[in-house]
């Protein structure tokens, strides 16, 4: 990172760029967050997050750093509506080695994604040396005296031609999984990241529901997992409202239709038949909408060879996630941290874009790992090694079913206070190896 500390500009006002936005706040006398849409000031949907119609969950890694940045941050969701649920005692959730037992090992609190960004979007507007410029695209990233990145061309959305210089210190690039970067550090001459691309070919369908007055089925959510070869998981949480959101996802092309009657039938297709029974006679609030673009997709900055001053890429754009995991607002908010961190110790671009790589490797390699079971994933196959782990970890999923010290370490890691490693670690060796697992025949009651 040059020593200026003057300017840095953050393109993208998504989830990771109105982190990175904050954690700058504190190391540069401005900061200008650049968003290509106009900023709704509600709770609303819009257009540059297209996925937030779809299921979003924050586990609570990113949800404790998000209100680090944001005290009482939870507290202002909890006071617009969103409910807490302890995981697993509150879901009725079939993974795929069968039902896994009620006791609880973390608490996750849900809302809309459209009620997370704008809360954070307006805590972020009270911080007085950030500006927002929504409406305005930034079409490039002009050079720097010293051969680095000095800034960004910016022009309001809509309109064609050269954008207007924006000069900055820092630019950060969080415009998501479709970043034009690379492009745009090629035009200033230097070399284009490599990129891995592993497809799963899945597809999301969505439906927000009301949840039915007086339903107290003694559960709150759903998470019912495909058992490949079957390829269709489906989910149903609760949100601020008293609505459910409903996602249903189909691996391997086989993707949820978005019409009525093809949505209720692919949800009856489950494995289960909970989901189908909640939602059948449900009142529908919204259309249903269909979202494809869901593969993991990573640029390696820490790869290049050359990587210039001024700039750093972090979110979906350095490393954009299977969502059907949900973690790619976690490890966005780690990457935040990454970033408050390298700031301060002057990290050099390539060991801050390696930092921002390892953020994302435990989460890449969940998500790689569980797409690599079917044979149709594009971009990669299960070598010897990934089959002998998923294999273990198939194993793990079957104990954690049964036995809560097991399930929290799953957990950690799916939530990200651990890494995937730590699933080889002797606890869950031993009791992987030792405690019997028969599979329940249902999800059974609340534990605790
Ligand atoms: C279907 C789906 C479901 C998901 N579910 C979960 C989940 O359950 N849990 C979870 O943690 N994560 C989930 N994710 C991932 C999550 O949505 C992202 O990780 C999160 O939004 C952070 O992404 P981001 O901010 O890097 O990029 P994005 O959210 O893609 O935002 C990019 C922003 O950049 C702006 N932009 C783009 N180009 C320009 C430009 N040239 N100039 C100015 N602005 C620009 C866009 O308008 C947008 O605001 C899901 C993703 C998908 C696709």
């Amino acid at each position: 990172m040059g020593t200026s500390r003057e300017h840095a500009i953050v393109v993208g006002g998504s989830l990771a760029g109105l982190l990175a936005a904050r954690v700058l706040s504190d190391h540069f006398d401005r900061v200008t967050l650049v968003e290509r849409d106009r900023l709704p000031d509600s709770a609303a949907h819009r257009p540059g997050v297209p996925q937030g119609r779809h299921l979003h969950v924050l586990w609570s890694r990113g949800m404790e750093i998000a209100e680090r940045l944001f005290p009482g941050l939870e507290e202002e969701l909890g006071a617009a509506g969103a409910p807490v649920l302890g995981i697993p005692s509150d879901l009725l959730w079939m993974t795929p080695q069968g039902w896994r037992r009620r006791f609880e090992v973390n608490r996750l609190m849900t809302f809309s994604r459209e009620l997370l960004d704008f809360s954070v979007r307006a805590r972020l507007a009270k911080i007085d040396n950030v500006r927002v410029l929504d409406g305005q695209e930034v079409t490039g990233l002009i050079a720097s005296t010293g051969g680095g990145v000095g800034g960004v061309e910016a022009r309001e959305r809509g309109t064609t031609g050269d954008g207007e210089p924006l000069r900055g210190d820092l630019v950060v690039d969080a415009t998501g999984r479709g970043t034009r970067a690379p492009e745009w550090l090629g035009r200033l001459g230097f070399p284009e990241p490599k990129q891995t691309l592993i497809d799963p070919m899945l597809a999301y369908a969505s439906r927000r529901y009301a949840i039915p007055s007086g339903f107290d089925p003694g559960w709150k959510a759903l998470y019912l997992q495909a058992d490949p070869p079957n390829t269709r998981t489906g989910a149903l949480f609760p949100q601020e409202g008293g609505r459910w959101i409903v996602s249903l996802f189909g691996t391997a092309g086989d993707y949820p239709p978005t019409d009525d009657e093809g949505f209720l039938s692919f949800a009856k297709s489950l494995r289960s038949p909970h989901l189908y029974e909640a939602i059948k006679d449900a009142e529908p609030l919204t259309p249903i909408s269909g979202y494809r673009r869901t593969a993991n997709h990573r640029r390696h900055y820490e790869k290049m060879p050359r990587l210039p001053e001024g700039f750093v890429a972090l979110g979906d754009s350095m490393c954009a996630l299977n969502p059907l995991y949900g973690q790619g607002m976690s490890v966005a908010a780690l990457s935040a941290l990454t970033l408050d961190d390298g700031i301060r110790n002057g990290t050099a671009p390539t060991a801050l874009a390696g930092k921002m790589a390892k953020n994302a490797a435990g989460a890449w390699l969940v998500a790689t790992g569980e797409d690599m079971r079917y044979p149709t994933t594009k971009g990669a196959s299960a070598g010897i090694s990934t089959r002998v782990i998923n294999r273990y970890v198939a194993r793990v999923v079957k104990v954690a079913n049964l036995d809560q010290h097991v399930c929290m370490r799953m957990v950690n890691v799916l939530a990200l206070i651990a890494p995937p490693q730590s699933l080889f670690m002797p606890d869950v060796l031993w009791r992987s190896a030792t405690v019997r697992a028969r599979p329940l025949d249902g999800p059974g009651e609340r534990l605790n």
